[in-house]
């Protein structure tokens, strides 16, 4: 079932995702070689409080064994997603780390991932990012009023295979509102003109996680971290994004992010 949300709804969702924006952001500043993914939690769950929200993925259940014990999915290197923080996770000059990060605010959520360099980052992982993040925004460009889910799901398809990534098949976009996790699924790979129509009022989070290697993954025994199988390098970047007078409206926001790494550079 899908729930088309009204304009009103919509600006509620933008709220719950510019704090996901605004946590990314804090999450980045702290990002440098020496630092625990625990201490990332630690910050994002405060700042996520702080500002009146509850970080949607703490306790989150799990099918396969406990609830996630994280406020943020910190997944570095060849962990593609779910990646738990940890005291014993130190990140080290040259590592990538994804941080996925869900709030719920007056009764929407809000979710956003983006994959921070530390340090100096070879070129070739950073062909990954930027190849990753340019196919998130190619989605967000198929992601019209009367094209269908399908077509997203082939832009961003390939745009990474033409450059010889992987994409997972396992984990999928979502629809999303009062739930985290709503129809329908938007997955990364599929063909264009299939599956449901895209229209107004259409709210999902548009998510690839694309792989330097084979897109072949496999489940850490804490029955959350998921790594490539290949042990190569994963990148995921994700936005919410609203179907708004027939096209993307961008609900959560990189703009500081960008601004602090275009600093850093
Ligand atoms: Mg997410
Ligand atoms: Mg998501």
């Amino acid at each position: 079932m899908i729930y088309l949300k009204t304009e009103d709804e919509i600006e509620l969702m933008r709220a719950a995702n510019l704090l996901v924006a605004q946590t990314l952001a804090e999450v980045g500043k702290a990002v440098k070689p020496g630092v625990t993914t625990a201490q990332l939690n630690h910050l994002a769950d405060e700042f996520i409080r702080d500002h009146g929200a509850v970080p949607t993925f703490k306790g989150f259940p799990n099918p396969y064994g406990g609830p996630f014990p994280g406020s943020i999915c910190t997944s570095v290197n060849e962990v593609v997603v779910h990646g738990v923080p940890s005291e014993k996770t130190i990140l080290r000059d040259g590592d990538i780390i994804s941080v996925d990060c869900g709030t719920l605010l007056n009764g929407f959520n809000g979710d956003s991932c983006y994959t921070f360099m530390v340090g100096e980052v070879s070129e070739e992982v950073q062909h990954l990012l930027r190849t990753t993040k340019e196919a998130l925004y190619k989605g967000i460009e198929a992601a019209v009023a009367g094209l269908r889910i399908g077509d997203i799901s082939y832009a961003v398809q390939t745009h990474c295979e033409a450059q010889g990534y992987g994409v997972v098949r396992e984990f999928v976009g979502h629809g999303i509102g009062r739930e985290m996790h709503e129809d329908p699924q938007v997955p990364n790979y599929g063909r264009r003109g299939q599956g449901k129509q895209i229209k107004n009022g259409l709210c999902i989070a548009i998510e690839p996680m694309i792989t330097m290697g084979t897109y072949e993954v496999y489940m850490d025994p804490d029955k959350w971290t998921i790594r490539t199988r290949d042990g190569k390098p994963a990148a995921h970047f994700e936005h919410t994004i609203a179907i708004h007078h027939g096209k993307a409206d961008i609900l959560s926001s990189f703009e500081d992010i960008e601004r602090m790494e275009a600093t850093r550079a």
